[in-house]
């Protein structure tokens, strides 16, 4: 067979001062045309990669549009927007005897507000499905952490959430959209669908999907998948910064033509995340109270800040953690990560050794603290790319990335946004991070706690600044997010399911 394929993933942040460009797509993750993707992606764990080696193994061929996937930011530019579906769409239109359309789209995308798009998404799958017409099946494969909305699943023919957080599982669901799209098109199966979407805008700070809330959501949801006819249910967990109508938790069941059953099941696993929703909270520390905790225990401690999650639109720029260690005393430490060019640039300059003093970090904006006055040694420079992860192959180009020992803390400073949320960023910059009594690290904890085990064990989410605060009510004023959701309303537990339901 003859699949389309092609991916635009942003996941963009609302509240986040800065609108995604050209430039964010290019220079700092990626962005391929035509038959660059396959050289790009071919080999990696990602969803492209998944589509890729599974069309491979089947004898098919791929026509590729373009891969865009740039770091979570402000809303995508508008001409970024328009330009990527001309380009998917122009590749649609040229194709000829087409199979399928394959794409990965994160799901959790917003255009800047004056292209008045509510459903990037959505739109751009609706387009395509003008295109190439309902003979023609689309399968998108979505992040976990996805809004869906109904133009998105009335335009594809099936939809995929990861079910993994962290996202081990992409390439493993690309495979399987390739799997999915041949049965679709071959006659042997027939998706019809049902989403719910309870009244739920969830922060991302519990979601891990190997303990807590939704490590049983997904046990539950494994166990109905084993039902007949049951193609797959995909939960979605929502995007905290995402400032569209429909953002938020919901649940898409699809099965193999049997349309009540898809509600039924839909609306179980809803429910059950409803019954489940105060365990997606986690109280935060002040930073004051957490160093000193650190400083008591007599093991190293990593101070947790989802409040400036680079991963999540964060400009990575806070200094409130590296301000707290300072003040508390802290005489071994380290702070992952602030991202500051002017800084980085000034190091790399001054070259490993040489005592600097600067103004750091707040420079992106005015939501992400104040800068704070230091002197340190420039520990080490370090110019070649990082690893994104342990599993998707993948390397990240943070430019200068300069260590800056301010009296024993050990302060990462980078050129560009770098997530290090997956990795432990202290080890190829040759650092022990055992032997620190605190480091901050900015990133989801579950993540953090996975990249770091065996290594720091103990951990407290704390309190900070920025677009990414897992308390979604310090985030700032929603416009377009439909209301009431739990917990920016108040809502009684038996909000959720309505008792009297027209639609059933
Ligand atoms: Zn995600």
């Amino acid at each position: 067979m003859h699949f389309l394929i092609g991916e635009f993933a942003h996941e963009s942040n609302a509240f986040c001062a800065h609108p995604t460009g050209f430039e964010a797509f290019r220079q700092r993750e990626w962005y391929a045309e035509g038959d660059d993707v396959l050289d790009l992606l071919q080999g990696t764990r990602t969803v492209v990669g998944g589509f890729i080696d599974a069309a491979k193994r089947g004898g098919h061929s791929l026509v590729p549009t373009l891969v865009a996937s740039a770091l979570p930011g402000g809303p995508v530019r508008q001409e970024v927007f328009d330009d990527v579906k001309h380009v998917m769409i122009a590749g649609a239109q040229r194709a000829e005897a087409l199979d399928g359309v394959l794409l990965a789209l994160h799901g959790a995308m917003s255009v800047e507000d004056r292209a008045g798009i509510d459903d990037p998404e959505g739109s751009l799958v609706a387009a395509l499905r003008q295109v190439v017409g309902w003979s023609v099946p689309i399968v998108v494969v979505l992040d976990l952490h996805s809004d869906t909305t109904d133009l998105l699943l009335q335009s594809a023919d099936l939809t995929l959430a990861y079910n993994e957080e962290p996202h081990r599982d992409a390439y493993d669901r690309g495979v399987e959209a390739v799997e999915r799209i041949v049965q679709i098109r071959g006659g042997e199966i027939f998706p019809v669908r049902s989403r719910e979407q309870p009244p739920l805008f969830l922060p991302a700070i519990n979601m891990a999907t190997d303990h807590g809330p939704m490590h049983d959501l997904h046990q539950i949801r494994a166990e109905l998948e084993q039902l007949p006819k049951v193609i797959d249910i995909s939960l979605h967990g929502g995007f905290y910064g995402s400032d569209q109508r429909d953002a938020g938790l919901s649940v898409v069941c699809t099965t193999d033509g049997d349309e009540v059953l898809a509600t039924t099941l839909a609306r179980r696993l809803a429910t059950e995340a409803w019954a489940r929703r105060e365990d997606f909270i986690v109280p935060v520390m002040s930073i004051p109270d957490a160093v000193r905790q650190a400083l008591a225990a007599n093991e190293p401690v990593g101070l947790i800040d989802e409040c400036d999650d680079p991963a999540g639109g964060g400009s990575a720029d806070s200094v409130a953690i590296l301000r707290g260690l300072l003040e508390g005393g802290v005489a071994r430490g380290g702070m992952s990560t602030v991202k500051d060019a002017e800084v980085a640039a000034a190091m790399a300059a001054a070259g490993i050794g040489t005592e600097l003093t600067v103004n750091l970090g707040a420079k992106t904006d005015t939501l992400h603290g104040q800068p704070i006055t230091v002197t340190g040694t420039v520990a080490t420079i370090h110019t070649s790319p990082i690893p994104t992860d342990s599993w998707t192959g993948t390397t990240y180009d943070a430019g200068i990335i300069g260590v800056l020992d301010v009296h024993g803390i050990l302060a990462v400073v980078t050129q560009h946004k770098l997530v290090t949320e997956n990795i432990d960023i202290f080890a190829p910059l040759g650092f022990d991070v055992t032997q620190v009594q605190a480091a901050g690290f900015k990133g989801l904890g579950l993540h953090i706690r996975q990249a770091l085990a065996g290594k720091i064990e103990r951990f407290i989410p704390v309190d900070g600044v920025g677009v990414t605060h897992p308390d979604v009510r310090k985030l700032g004023t929603f416009r377009r997010l439909r209301r009431p959701v739990w917990p920016l309303d108040d809502l009684p537990i038996d909000a959720y399911p309505p008792r009297r339901d027209s639609s059933q």
